[in-house]
């Protein structure tokens, strides 16, 4: 049977299987098809009925959360963890808290998570948890009585050398601490089995500032083998979170411009550049709208949802030379990707996961501009995250030069791998596939090893 055919046999399973489920099936369409390449090079994957079995999680865990709010009301909230696969490592992936987490966006994201992971170089399997709880909005005790609701459930599924959840949207320091203080409670155990920890119980030092980091050193890698770099260059950045903050602080440092963040309610423009220290009190000290930052900065645009373009994202209609997609899933549509192209933007480098469109990959791609996957790019969080465990391991705390170094020599490997699988398989510079069959070949070739577990 052709590959093709193959591969829309196994997507159109995965349909059935999970309807509703659309950002999954996009995650599954993209990673398949794109290892079409090496699937008709290599009929090893094909014989041992591979792609049957990486789309299935090892495991999903679904549970309910019920807590008391401030008011003394018992409230109630769907808690996920999806232990996608093992094959290379303990499972690893973040926690996410947002009103519009379901069991398809949290596959989605385990997912890629595998992929991302196996990329890094280091050992860890790939997983995503969270809840449809907000904490926007609520106060610390009420975000601290979910969190240990959460965790009263999670931790018989977690442990050092069995699934070692972190953060993602909405699920911070704070979020972690009254996680890891539960754990700690219902097991006894003081272990690195949360990352993104406080500095003084366990946590590394830079991984606040890793994947806004690591995404800026992956452009900066990606640039450099086309004699570019960022030096002077006008970036769009999508976001105002952990993700966003630590992009706009690394452009700086290496001499570009950042001009945009976003939240769920609005764009700002700054022509002159992002001032960070007043978006960093907004956003991490007073967890404030970014219209706040208009008040402050009055040469600064503000553009709120309901006057953004149609199907588009305000953001990516601001001129500029590269893209930092870094809120989240589908918020770089075919329009924009029309306006970046038009703007003359000449890299798209996803912080986020999986933020920009099919349509608009394709459309990029059509016009020469450089695309870099999420799964690579933000690949350098996961990667810190690693960093962490291991000191945690060995009791040890090595510095923030040390860990920023580390994060660097990964990033670069990370990249050297997408790219040079690119160019192995004669799409030189096309890091979709290049990332994708990396990974793939990688987490394949250990289950082949391990027989049908
Ligand atoms: P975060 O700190 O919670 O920030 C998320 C940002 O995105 C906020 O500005 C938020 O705005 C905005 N946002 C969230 N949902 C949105 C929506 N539906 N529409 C518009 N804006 C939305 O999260 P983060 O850690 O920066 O994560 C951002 C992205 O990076 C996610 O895709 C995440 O999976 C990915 N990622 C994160 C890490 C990490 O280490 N944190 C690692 C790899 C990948 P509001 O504040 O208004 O909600």
């Amino acid at each position: 049977m052709p590959v093709k055919t193959k591969i829309n046999e196994i997507l159109h399973c995965v349909e059935e299987c999970s309807p509703g489920q659309d950002e999954f099936y996009q995650a599954t369409f993209e990673v398949l098809h794109s290892l079409i390449p090496l699937l008709e090079q290599d009929n090893r994957y094909l014989e041992h009925n591979i792609l049957e079995s990486i789309v299935v999680p090892e495991r999903s865990i679904i549970f309910r959360v019920t807590w008391v709010d401030d008011a003394g009301k018992r409230q109630t909230n769907v808690g996920y963890r999806v232990q996608f696969s093992s094959t290379i490592g303990p499972y690893k992936g973040g926690l996410r808290f947002h009103p519009t987490v379901n069991l398809g966006i949290i596959k989605f994201l385990g997912f890629e998570q595998i992929f991302k992971n196996a990329l890094t170089g280091l050992q860890i399997g790939g997983a995503k948890g969270g809840s449809n709880f907000d904490p926007k909005g609520k106060s610390d005790n009420e975000v601290m009585r979910f969190c240990q609701s959460f965790m009263s459930e999670l931790y018989k599924h977690i442990g050092k050398h069995q699934d070692v959840p972190a953060g993602d949207i909405g699920v911070g320091a704070r979020e972690i601490g009254y996680m890891f203080g539960q754990y700690k409670r219902l097991t006894g155990e003081f272990e690195g089995v949360l990352t993104g920890k406080g500095l003084n119980w366990g946590g590394s030092k830079a991984r606040k500032e890793a994947t806004g980091y690591g995404s800026v050193y992956f452009a900066e890698n990606f640039l450099n083998v086309y004699e570019k770099d960022l030096e002077g260059r006008r970036c769009a950045v999508s976001g105002s979170g952990n993700v966003a903050i630590y992009t706009i602080e690394k452009l700086y440092s290496v001499g570009a411009i950042p001009v945009s963040c976003s939240d769920s309610r609005g764009t700002i423009y700054h022509e002159q550049g992002i001032e960070l220290a007043s978006l960093k009190a907004i956003k991490e000290i007073h967890n404030k709208s970014l219209e706040e930052y208009a008040t402050l900065h009055p040469d600064a645009i503000y553009t709120g949802v309901s006057h953004y373009p149609e199907n588009g994202h305000a953001v990516w209609h601001i001129p500029c030379d590269v893209a930092f997609p870094s809120a989240t899933q589908n918020e770089l549509t075919l329009v924009d990707a029309k306006k970046l192209v038009e703007n003359g933007c000449i890299l798209v480098n996803e912080g986020a996961n999986m933020p920009t469109t099919p349509d608009a990959i394709n459309y990029l791609r059509k016009n020469k501009v450089l695309f870099a996957p999420g799964k690579a790019a933000n690949s350098g969080g996961v990667a810190t995250s690693q960093l962490e465990m291991s000191q945690n391991a060995s009791m040890s705390h090595w510095s923030f030069d040390e860990v920023d170094i580390k994060l660097r020599t990964i990033m670069q490997n990370v990249f050297k791998t997408a790219y040079d699988t690119s160019v192995e398989f004669d799409c030189e510079g096309d890091l979709v596939t290049g990332a994708n069959i990396a990974a793939f070949r990688k987490v394949a070739d250990s289950m082949i090893d391990q027989g049908s577990v």
